[in-house]
């Protein structure tokens, strides 16, 4: 009855691990979950206030497919304040959330037999989404000891002539490294001459601990001209459930292309997440983007240190994002075998990296409380320790 192409697809292994986590909880047992990838704050109230108004205004029917004038005039905004972009509001497209976003994105680009770069550890949609299209995936290999960055000459190694995207994910889920400016300019000089496009995803673009963000087109004139910015508002203004992302691009036939697309799939999103997203894009949450990050900064300070002082497990300090991508290389060889045990034995959830690709790490979120971030990690202390004994 299926598609081959729908049978190809796997589930995202982040909700399954976060879904199984929940129903254990609910079971009754004493689980603490790092494997979602979302806030524990709540939504700020300018957003939840503008969402109300929005009601009471019965602002609740159908709205241009690809978002109402005044959010994407203040997408547009955000990207010329922060990210010193210009776009007009025919190059950007608001969809359900930045997962549909690069859905739309892929469909609209990726061709049976095109090949897409993506750097690994990578987010577990994209090489899905790249197969689900009819592509093939690229893989390149980074580690810890690299930061986690592909450097020009892999970029370089993985080019052919069937390339058709490079995937960047910069802070990066799930490993927190940041691509500094100079690292952005030298990946984009060996894609000097080629037509390859970049798939810049933003998302945890105000998650950033140290030094600055810079945006993939913002290096240059010929970056710019081939990337595709993803950016939403789910990990920086904690709106995961709202279902908010949006893409910009140059090149106003592609953004056609996927909005033609969404015409004939979803139409616009919610009316009342677009009213919401405005105050998240336009300054009024700056407050509580930055009390957010401040918290997160401490977490990532506080469990960087209890992770690198349990025997055998070693993690970099991320740059950015909420994860930290831990190193079990020296306890087990198997991540997933790791992980499992970990949750039956210790009621500790975490994903383990060879969903990612990498295989030797799993994936530990803090975006949780401080208390449950202690009591986790020393669960995962006891458990390393009890593999080694
Ligand atoms: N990109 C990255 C790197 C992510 O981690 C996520 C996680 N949800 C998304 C995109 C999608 O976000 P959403 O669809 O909630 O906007
Ligand atoms: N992106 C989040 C994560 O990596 C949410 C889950 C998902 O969308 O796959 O955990």
């Amino acid at each position: 009855m299926l598609t081959n192409r729908i049978n190809s697809l796997s589930e995202s292994i982040t909700i399954a691990i976060t879904t199984l986590a929940g129903e254990l909880k609910a079971q009754g047992k004493d689980i603490l979950s790092f494997s979602a990838g979302e806030p524990d704050f709540g939504t700020p109230q300018v957003i939840k206030d503008a969402a109300i108004k929005a009601i009471n205004e019965d602002f609740t029917k159908y709205t241009a497919v690809d978002g109402i004038p005044e959010l994407k005039i203040a997408i547009a905004n955000k990207l010329k304040r922060d990210n010193d972009l210009v776009y007009t509001p025919n190059q950007i497209i608001v969809n359900n959330g930045a997962k549909h976003s690069l859905f739309n994105l892929f469909s609209a680009t990726i061709d049976k037999g095109d090949e897409v770069i993506i750097p690994a550890p990578y987010w577990v949609t994209y090489p899905e989404l790249v197969k689900y299209c009819g592509g093939s995936v690229i893989e390149i290999q980074t580690h810890d000891y690299s930061a986690f960055k592909i450097t020009p000459q892999q970029l370089k190694d993985a080019l052919s002539p069937k390339t058709k995207m490079l995937v960047l994910t910069t802070p990066s889920n799930p490993t927190g490294s940041v691509y500094s400016k100079e690292e952005l300019i030298a990946i984009g000089k060996v894609l000097e001459g080629t037509d390859v496009i970049v798939a810049s995803d933003e998302m945890y673009e105000k998650l950033i601990y140290e030094g600055t963000f810079t945006s993939a087109a913002e290096v240059s004139n010929d970056m710019y001209k081939r990337t595709v910015t993803i950016n939403g508002l789910s990990k920086s203004v904690a709106m995961t459930g709202w279902r908010f992302g949006y893409m910009a691009a140059h090149n106003t036939e592609l953004i056609k292309a996927t909005k033609k697309l969404q015409s004939q799939s979803t139409s616009n999103i919610n009316s009342i997440t677009q009213k919401a997203a405005i105050p998240g894009l336009n300054g009024a949450a700056d407050a509580d983007i930055e009390m957010m990050r401040v918290e997160f900064k401490a977490r990532r300070d506080e469990a960087v240190k209890l992770f690198n002082a349990v025997d055998g497990l070693s993690v970099l300090k991320p740059d950015g994002a909420f994860y930290l991508f831990v190193n079990i290389s020296k306890v087990s060889k198997d991540s997933l075998n790791f992980s499992k045990d970990l949750l039956a034995q210790k009621e500790v959830a975490v994903v383990p990296g060879v969903a990612f690709g990498s295989e030797g790490y799993f994936r530990f979120s803090f975006a949780t409380d401080i208390k449950s971030i202690r009591t986790g990690i020393k669960r995962i202390e006891d458990f390393v320790k009890e593999l080694k004994s």
